[in-house]
């Protein structure tokens, strides 16, 4: 069995400061070991439970995060910059399923750590197709493009209700309960790694219950920024990219990878 698992930073056990989550930042390393740290439970999970093919993505911020000589050895991961055309490399329909480890909610959703949509400064919303998405939804479009379901979801307890919104019967795993933006109940991360072993075998067994998340086109992606100046900044080309009002912009494409390469 194959699957690809996509790692992103803000939904990791122990991590909820803004320090944590950039490089530079007085506790980025410290944070890394964490991240690796679940990423290695991670892997250890889906060992156990007979997936033989494991292909990771270090998908938070640079998408230089993991501690390469932590990693375990039974998976290949990507890691380094990447745009929204090529966000999963190697994505393929060869993938039996995804996961979406150490995710965030959209932005805008209260008692939850680092909501945000794909920055975590500068934008207010997006919204495909009229309604209101964030990275969940979008990563699971982009899965779903090649027709892989994504099996579980991780995270703090808004993300995982908003996994569920997004993609029925999908399990999950909540990481921790945010406070704020800035302030969670935690649990321990040698908790977190022994029950999101056991979740992973679930999810497999789970797999023929979820299928893989779907839009019809064509799409317009509408996003609201925080100040004009960031839209002032862009170019519209009157058709397919349009300036809605100062702080909203919207783009247009049949093609789901090309609305979101001009958006975003
Ligand atoms: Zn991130």
């Amino acid at each position: 069995m194959k699957i690809y698992v996509s790692v992103d930073m803000e939904g990791i056990s122990g991590v909820m400061l803004p320090e944590q989550l950039k490089k530079g930042g007085l506790l980025y390393e410290e944070a890394r070991k964490l991240l690796t740290a679940e990423v290695n439970a991670v892997i250890e999970g889906l060992i156990e439970a007979g997936v033989d093919d494991i292909y990771v993505k270090d998908a938070h911020g640079t998408g230089y995060n993991f501690i390469a000589s932590e990693l375990h050895h039974q998976a290949r991961y990507c890691m380094g910059a990447t745009n929204i055309s090529r966000r999963f490399p190697g994505l393929d329909s060869s993938f039996d399923g995804a996961m979406l480890i150490g995710y965030h909610t959209m932005g805008g959703t209260e008692g939850a750590i680092r909501d945000h949509t794909m920055t975590s400064v500068g934008w207010q919303s997006i919204q495909i197709n009229g309604r209101p998405i964030g990275e969940i939804g979008i990563d699971s479009l982009l899965f779903g493009l090649h027709n892989v379901p994504i099996l579980l979801v991780t995270g703090d307890k808004k993300t995982c209700a908003e996994a569920i919104e997004e993609i029925p019967n999908v399990c999950t795993y909540e990481t921790k309960e945010g406070y704020g933006r800035h302030a969670a109940l935690i649990k321990p991360p040698k908790l977190v790694h022994k029950e999101i072993k056991e979740l992973i075998k679930e999810s497999i067994n789970n797999r023929e219950n979820v299928l893989p998340v779907k839009l019809e086109g064509p799409y317009e992606v509408v996003i609201k920024f925080l100040s004009t100046d960031q839209v002032d900044h862009r170019y519209f080309d009157g058709t397919r990219s349009i300036r809605i009002n100062g702080l909203t912009a919207a783009y247009s494409s049949d093609d789901f990878i090309e609305v979101l390469s001009l958006a975003l």
